[in-house]
């Protein structure tokens, strides 16, 4: 399999070089040249196999030959490690819980993929390479995670100091030997301009290897599309299913697009937004217009201009009458979202996450207008536990997961710094 960059398509890569170069050199996006479509004797077989054998049929597709066959089973077997139920909320709408991993959101499974692909390739490199990652919270726990035992990995993560809820901290900051948490005093755009200048260093860049664990990496963003084959594997492959898939940078809803291209016979997508609405705007008049971001209850969904839009576009062949015929859209605002909330504890003793909240919002009002006798999945991203002053509105249940007391009881471990690209440059060259 070849990768080529949005902006240029006669460009191309194999896995490998798309993986560790995670951007194209042009700013564009890479895109697999092709999709393959699964048999149909597979989408039969659904329910008999397991999800690694899953993951392994669909995913082997995209590496190609860059990995054995027994590493990418391994890589993939320790990829999804970790339960995601299907729950029925009420008749006809059911939650994928997605976030009963390491740092109890969705990006798990992503970070967990690129880390083991990245492992494999750098196993036996002579130079160590250093990845970068700056967070605003969310990122930066299931990097560490997923980075945590890789042997010639290091990372390095820049969080603003003050800015982070105390369990996302801790998340950060309580792993041993390679990853280091860098807590700088200023905001999260101050850490991700630290990061850019290092990417732009070009003699930094001679004397050290740096990398990204960027959420717009092929390596990060396609094993998000085995999420999809799970309600098939679990209620049978002959429903009719929809999903809602509250939506930020949209890679999670663009690996969901490229299962449908594979064969699974999705129904329709929703995007289901926060008032960061550039997509559902665009799905309902054909005009894309981004739009600065709005913070709200929803935060990891704050992205005013998505990334993968590109990525969609390419999908749909940049044809609008063809991307509505799949995708629908709506937004919600935060009253809403805790209206949603409140309504479905109320009547269903279902606590949603707010991201989660957005999503069932989403195919509420997709279910109502659709005439198919649909079955709607909502994509649950993260824990309630993360977004504890939204939730604890609407539940004081005790709700904290015990391997999340564990993060708190930990003792912090952070090296802080001030703002400063000379400071933190020397800090890489000596580490
Ligand atoms: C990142 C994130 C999202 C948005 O996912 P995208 O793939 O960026 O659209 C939604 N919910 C949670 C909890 C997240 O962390």
């Amino acid at each position: 399999m070849k990768y080529y960059s949005t902006k240029n398509p006669s460009k191309k890569s194999g896995f490998r070089q798309a993986v560790i170069q995670g951007l194209p050199t042009d700013n564009g996006l890479y895109m697999p040249e092709y999709i393959p479509l699964l048999p149909k004797t597979f989408f039969g077989s659904l329910t008999d196999i397991s999800l690694q054998e899953i993951g392994y049929e669909v995913l082997s597709h995209f590496v190609g030959d860059e990995i054995p066959a027994s590493e990418l089973q391994n890589i993939i077997d320790k990829t999804l490690s970790f339960d995601i139920p299907l729950i029925e909320i009420k008749e006809n709408i059911y939650a994928l819980e997605l976030f009963h991993g390491p740092s109890y959101a969705f990006k798990d499974v992503g970070a967990k993929f690129l880390a083991q692909c990245l492992d494999y390739f750098y196993r036996d490199a002579d130079k160590k390479c250093t990845i970068l990652v700056a967070t605003s919270g969310d990122t930066g726990g299931a990097v560490a995670a997923a980075f945590s035992q890789t042997k010639n990995i290091e990372v390095v993560i820049l969080y603003p100091s003050g800015k982070v809820s105390d369990l996302q901290e801790k998340q950060l900051t309580t792993y041993e030997k390679n990853v280091t948490a860098l807590e700088i005093s200023g905001d999260f755009d101050d850490c991700q301009r630290l990061v850019k200048s290092a990417f732009l260093d070009n003699e930094l860049r001679d004397k050290i290897q740096i990398s990204s664990a960027n959420s717009i990496n092929i390596a990060r963003f396609i094993p998000q599309s085995i999420y999809y084959y799970i309600p098939f594997k679990v209620l049978g492959a002959q429903q009719t299913v929809s999903f809602s898939v509250p939506s930020g940078n949209y890679g999670n809803l663009t690996a969901g697009l490229i299962a449908q291209r594979m064969g699974l016979p999705v129904s329709n997508f929703i995007a289901s937004s926060n008032r960061n609405d550039a997509v559902p705007r665009y799905l309902f008049s054909g005009t894309y217009e981004p739009k600065p971001t709005i913070a709200t209850i929803s935060n990891a969904m704050d992205v005013g201009s998505p990334s993968n839009f590109q990525r969609m576009l390419n999908l749909f062949d940049n044809d609008h009458k063809k991307m509505i015929e799949v995708i629908k859209g709506y937004s919600f605002t935060d009253e809403e979202t805790l209206e949603i909330m409140h309504q479905v504890y109320q009547q269903y003793n279902y606590l949603l996450d707010p991201h989660g909240a957005v999503a069932y919002g989403g195919i509420e009002k997709y279910l109502q207008q659709s005439s198919l006798g649909e079955i709607g999945i909502i994509l649950e991203t993260a824990h309630p536990c993360k977004f504890m002053d939204t939730v604890k509105q609407i539940s004081k249940e005790n709700i904290m997961p015990d391997t999340a007391h564990e993060f708190l009881s930990k003792e912090k471990k952070s090296i802080k710094m001030e703002p400063d690209y000379d400071a933190f440059r020397a800090f890489l060259l000596e580490s």
